[in-house]
């Protein structure tokens, strides 16, 4: 979670550019080169065209902005004053990502001092942590390359550019690596996707929600499809905490193109399983009812209790970063309530 977010004034002058087109150019198109040139929320866009309409210089018609009149200085002037407003209004606020709302559903302690108390961090020497760095960056990689057409032999390459940035952490091989990513580069060729984001950071303002999916593909029709690595396997059930999270993402794409999606995909790394979610209405609320209780979790500023998931000691405190911490609580706890002997 972030207390404001850095939106540099320069955006506003890359929106001009992008809303520089002449006549008519479809909603999607623009959204599409908003991500392209690194304008991570549509809430400005949006303003911008409000304000527009209301000095009559452009306005929306099925799926398509239309400028009536050009973009003079004189136009771009004022709206510059008003998109710097809404960004000081705005940028200042509270985000919560997807990912620690599905820490706080595992525990609300670690959310806790990890992100509210800061407290150190534990992270191990190598392992999983480490292996889930390797998938994700190795992953980014052939995506940003996957025009190219070698890519297939040019993957063990780059897989090593990422290990020799992890060296010493990792616990997995570049064999199981690649094997993985000709997998899922498979599924990306087989869907035919029209635009891939891979590690596109998004801004909900109006939400109060920010965060990075692993992979925003959109296909031929336009549908747009949030898609999440995981480092284990899948389960017969899925688990809570990586749905919320996929969740969380399909509701900030649906914020950023004003379009409702129909499904995410979950993508296990171990098991290579790829698991659709439904992004039905009841899963929004339960993700927007938990961002709510982290709200109100940082009002209240107690520490607040332990898991209460079945079998927390073993599914989560292992790889609990803040697990010292949580266990000095307890043992002070334990010390100021322990009952005093009567004196004879
Ligand atoms: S050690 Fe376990 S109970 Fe304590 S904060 Fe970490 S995950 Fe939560």
């Amino acid at each position: 979670m972030r207390i404001g977010i850095n939106f540099p004034e320069e955006k506003i002058s890359k929106l001009f550019d992008v809303l520089d087109f002449g006549d008519e150019r479809t909603l999607d198109d623009i959204l599409v080169e908003m991500l392209n040139v690194g304008i991570n929320s549509s809430d400005l866009l949006f303003v911008a065209l409000q304000k527009l309409e209301e000095m009559g210089v452009a306005r929306g018609a099925g799926g398509k902005i239309i400028l009536d009149q050009p973009m003079t200085n004189d136009v771009k002037e004022e709206l510059r004053k008003h998109l710097t407003t809404f960004l000081e209004r705005n940028t200042s606020k509270l985000f919560v990502t997807p990912l620690e709302v599905a820490k706080y559903y595992q525990c609300p302690r670690r959310l806790f001092l990890e992100k509210v108390v800061l407290s150190r961090q534990e992270k191990e020497r190598e392992g999983r942590t480490w292996d889930g760095e390797v998938i994700h960056k190795s992953t980014y990689l052939m995506v940003k390359n996957i025009m190219r057409q070698d890519l297939v032999e040019e993957l063990p390459s780059l897989i090593n550019t990422v290990f020799r940035e992890y060296k010493g952490r990792y616990t997995i091989t570049l064999d199981e690596v690649e094997e993985f990513l000709i997998t899922f580069l498979d599924f990306i060729r087989k869907n035919k996707f029209r635009f891939l984001f891979p590690e596109t950071t998004i801004v909900s303002f109006k939400m109060g929600i920010m965060g990075t999916p692993d992979l925003i593909a959109i296909d031929k029709k336009r549908d747009i499809v949030p898609i999440d690595l995981k480092l284990g396997r899948m389960h017969s059930k899925l688990k809570e905490e990586h749905v919320l999270q996929n969740v969380g993402e399909g509701l900030l794409a649906e914020s950023f193109f004003r379009k409702n999606i129909e499904k995410c995909y979950l993508v296990y790394y171990s098991s290579r399983d790829i698991a659709d979610i439904k992004l039905s209405r009841r899963l929004k609320e339960r993700f927007i009812d938990y961002k709510n209780q982290i709200v109100r979790m940082i009002r209240n500023g107690r520490v607040p209790p332990k898991s209460n998931l079945p079998n927390y000691t073993r599914r989560v405190c292992p790889g609990c970063h803040v697990r010292r911490v949580c266990e000095h609580i307890e043992q002070l706890r334990k010390a100021v309530n322990r009952p005093r002997k009567r004196r004879q």
